[in-house]
């Protein structure tokens, strides 16, 4: 089968003629529809640092998928040919403390779909059947096959309650764009984002913002001061893993106010610490998504309004998967999305 892989060590990514994977007993194979292409995928393009201190060269990428069932395993009961699913792209070990009691998102030893196993940017993928999410009928494609990250937005943005509550989103990523279309839906009062680049400031806008801030050019202070804030914001999601980001972020919360954080910061980052200790702030860290509550979320927000297509702005053929990550690199993107039906 055709699929594509981090076959060198350097940038780029190569269409080879792979082997079709192998069906185990609990497994469940899939031919792919649409794959998105997430920031992971782009620094594993770009072979940066992270990239290649840890994805095995040889190995083919991609995580955020739809694909429909071609071949179940002898022990799968609950799947059957031709259903549309995707899969989480966390295969966990099923026996630590965590997996255990059933907080299989805390898995101790979790592996990454397109990372440390097998991915997604190939005609057929096989995942274990614990991992599959077998989409309502009327979830759109091109929506399911994102998915992945909508998840990442759900989860961290339903990580506290946003009910009247003022929300500070800093980055507008596709992620940040889409975790700001939920705390909304979530009964935010107001909902600002801040990125320094226009595109995606004006996609933030057409998804649906309060406001869509460059922090280049305005202090959020000033924001606060014109939307009638009072004492600060109550809850901040951090989607940019910029240090700048996170640290106005710190200078403009309430007493009391709970961060959620999912950016990846490069490096390690410095803070304020007084900042987090005399005003009372929750830090929580966000990795992934819940299984399998965080689906069911997501599939619920979308049949009860929440819409989040207008953060996909490029569709593509998988053959020009080249386009689709250079379309992300110079920022002038959403969701890319490739279509591997023909
Ligand atoms: P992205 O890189 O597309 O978006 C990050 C945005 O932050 C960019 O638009 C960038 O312009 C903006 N930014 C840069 N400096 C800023 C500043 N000073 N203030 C405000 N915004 C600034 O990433 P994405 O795909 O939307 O993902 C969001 C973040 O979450 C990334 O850091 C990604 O690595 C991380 N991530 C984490 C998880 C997890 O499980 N924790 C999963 C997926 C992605
Ligand atoms: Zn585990």
């Amino acid at each position: 089968m055709k699929a594509l892989v981090k076959s060198r060590a350097e940038r780029g990514l190569w269409l080879e003629e792979v082997a079709e994977p192998e069906v185990g007993i609990n497994d469940v194979k899939i031919r792919v529809l649409k794959t998105g292409i997430c920031g992971t995928d782009l620094h594993i393009y770009e072979w940066n640092s992270w990239a290649s201190a840890t994805v095995p060269l040889g190995l083919t990428i991609g995580h955020e998928f739809v694909g429909e069932i071609v071949e179940v395993g002898a022990n799968v009961a609950d799947f059957e040919r031709g259903q549309v699913v995707s899969g989480e792209g966390h295969v966990v070990c099923g026996r630590c403390r965590n997996c255990l009691a059933g907080r299989r998102h805390l898995c101790a030893h979790t592996e990454g779909v397109g990372v440390n196993r097998s991915g997604a940017f190939a005609e057929y993928i096989v995942l274990p059947m614990t991992n599959i999410w077998l989409h309502a009928p009327w979830v759109d494609l091109d929506v399911a096959a994102i998915f992945d990250p909508l998840g990442n937005a759900v989860h961290t943005a339903l990580a506290f309650p946003c009910v009247g509550e003022d929300v500070l989103v800093t980055g507008a990523g596709p992620i940040g764009i889409m975790a700001a279309a939920v705390a909304r839906r979530a009964g935010a009062r107001r909902v600002v984002i801040s990125d320094p680049n226009a595109f995606r400031r004006a996609l933030a806008e057409k998804v649906g913002v309060t406001e869509a801030v460059d922090p280049t050019a305005t202090r959020l202070r000033e924001v606060q001061l014109r939307l009638g804030l009072q004492e600060g914001f109550d809850v901040g999601l951090e989607m940019s893993g910029n240090p700048a980001a996170f640290r106005e972020m710190l200078e403009n919360m309430s007493h009391g106010a709970k961060i959620a954080m999912l950016g990846l910061p490069s490096e390690a980052m410095a803070i304020d610490w007084n900042k987090v200790i005399f005003n009372q702030l929750t830090l929580r860290g966000i990795y992934g998504r819940e299984m399998y509550e965080t689906w069911y979320k997501m599939t619920v927000l979308l049949e009860s309004g929440l819409d989040i297509s207008g953060v996909i702005t490029h569709r593509l053929n998988w053959r020009d998967y080249e386009a689709g990550f250079l379309a992300m690199e110079c920022g002038r993107s959403g969701k890319v999305i490739l279509d591997w039906r023909e």
